[in-house]
């Protein structure tokens, strides 16, 4: 590069930072998956008051990750078991650099053509690797809280359009009643977009599930057959415990039948759809109305990522579109982004989940999705038989529960022991993972989700499992 271009404190920051990021990246494996250190010395680290005097930029990324050195956890990393979360593959972090050092505003096309083009294409990737159907709209949001959010707002429109009210003009104030139909066991933020759009988290209508966490369509379809008038209905691909799929098929029937508009939340599981040994998972999803999933959990995209797709992109756009004057109308040839998720000016977030589709191509996806259930097979197949050690759930994807019972019987001290098993294997720092309330009983978590877990991470992880349970257990 010409030295008038390398000798500038732009290009003294990147430098800086691609060095730290390098040895950040290569020391995830070996460095404790956990933080160590505390709250207070965080925050005295980062805290004083705000400088009089600006500093010099490559200074400054220098202090930055010295100050977050401890408090960074090893979730980009090979062992990291924890909430349902994936890392980092080396197309996107690479394709996430270059996003931040672009700076493209992917609100409208006529500020970021390569920005809107990006998510145009990664769009069409995913929606066609999920199978839903041809001409599906897509928005790309933070993550899958948005994207449903956006998926029910679309659904929030066009019911109540049937029912003669705009919803985006007069607002829920007098407007005809919207029956809401959820899973007892659907994600939170299914209820926390809920109560965003003005149609109550509570005010909901909340189907049994059976053992495993699914939905129970029979019971779906007497709730819909006493409702009397179409529901919004919110199913999930993927519990976030048990990994279970609720039964798509006659649930897609009995919305049908009701006349309603079904969503189904696939924050990760809408991803077995790529793997063709899993795809049954997932039979008939592609006749719902709205899917939300995330490239940030199992397609293993930096943060932010989320992706709203809906069947009726006139009704998406509806529900998301600003129309203010001074926005450019487009001539129709290209797709402004701004129509399809909340937000006006955002990242551009089309470029990693592109990187991350393209490195891969559609074997790699099977093959990740594949790789992860197989792991997960392994950590229950590695824990089931041990003493005092019980699987809760049927291992169909990437979670797996664990229960350390009290060789008494009494389950308020297996609930008190699964988490004493769950604290010191987080305090070890060798793996991470959590804990969970799984049908009235505590259990500990197992979320296979990284593209860099081989085998020899899950046999690391259960051996420390098993001897933190056995030393527990000796007492
Ligand atoms: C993680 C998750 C969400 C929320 O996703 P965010 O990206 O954190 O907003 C929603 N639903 C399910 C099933 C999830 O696993």
């Amino acid at each position: 590069m010409d030295p008038a271009v390398t000798d500038t404190p732009t290009d003294a920051a990147l430098r800086r930072a691609a060095e730290l990021a390098r040895e950040f990246v290569a020391g995830l494996p070996s460095r404790p998956v956990h933080a160590t250190v505390s709250l207070e010395t965080l925050r005295a680290r980062f805290g004083g008051p705000l400088p009089e005097e600006g500093e010099d930029a490559a200074a400054v990324v220098d202090a930055l990750a010295a100050n977050a050195e401890g408090g960074l956890i090893g979730s980009a990393g090979p062992r990291y078991f924890g909430f349902v979360i994936g890392g980092g593959l080396p197309a996107a972090v690479g394709a996430d650099w270059l996003t931040s050092a672009w700076d493209q505003n992917a609100g409208l096309y006529v500020i970021g053509p390569a920005a809107a083009v990006a998510e145009e294409v990664a769009g069409a990737w995913a929606a066609d690797l999920f199978g839903l159907p041809a001409g599906v709209s897509v928005g790309f949001t933070t993550g899958a809280t948005m994207a449903s959010f956006t998926g029910l707002a679309a659904g929030r429109h066009a019911l109540l359009r049937e029912a003669g009210w705009d919803v985006e003009r007069q607002g829920m104030f007098g407007a005809p009643e919207l029956p809401v139909v959820t899973s007892d066991e659907s994600h939170v933020t299914i209820f926390a977009a809920l109560q965003m759009l003005g149609l109550g988290r509570e005010r909901v209508t909340r189907v049994p599930t059976d053992g495993q966490g699914r939905m129970r369509a029979d019971a779906l379809a007497m709730v819909l057959g006493d409702l009397g008038r179409p529901a919004l209905v919110c199913a999930q691909a993927g519990n976030v415990n048990t990994g279970a799929f609720d039964p798509l098929p006659p649930i897609v029937a009995a919305v049908r039948a009701n006349g309603g508009w079904l969503h189904v939340d696939g924050a990760f599981g809408l991803w077995a759809a790529a793997d063709p040994a899993r795809r049954h998972l997932v039979d008939g999803v592609g006749l719902a109305d709205s899917w939300t999933t995330d490239a940030h959990k199992w397609l293993n995209v930096p943060y932010d990522a989320g992706l709203s797709f809906v069947a009726h992109p006139a009704a998406h756009q509806a529900a998301m579109t600003l129309g203010a004057a001074y926005y450019v109308e487009t001539t129709g040839a290209e797709r402004d982004p701004y129509n399809w998720v909340p937000e006006s000016s955002r990242r551009a977030r089309g470029f990693t989940a592109w990187a991350a589709l393209r490195s891969l191509g559609r074997r790699g996806v099977a093959d990740l999705v594949a790789r992860d259930c197989d792991l997960a097979r392994r950590f229950a197949a590695g824990l089931d038989g041990a003493p005092g050690v019980r699987i809760l759930n049927d291992v169909v994807l990437n979670q797996v529960l664990v229960r350390f019972d009290d060789p008494s019987g009494d389950a308020a001290l297996g609930d008190a022991r699964t988490d004493a098993v769950i604290a010191a294997v987080q305090a070890d720092g060798t793996l991470w993972l959590g804990g969970t309330l799984w049908h009235d009983q505590r259990a500990m978590r197992i979320s296979v989700s990284g593209w860099s877990t081989s085998a020899s991470d899950v046999d690391v992880s259960v051996a420390v499992i098993r001897r933190v349970a056995e030393a527990i257990r000796e007492g």
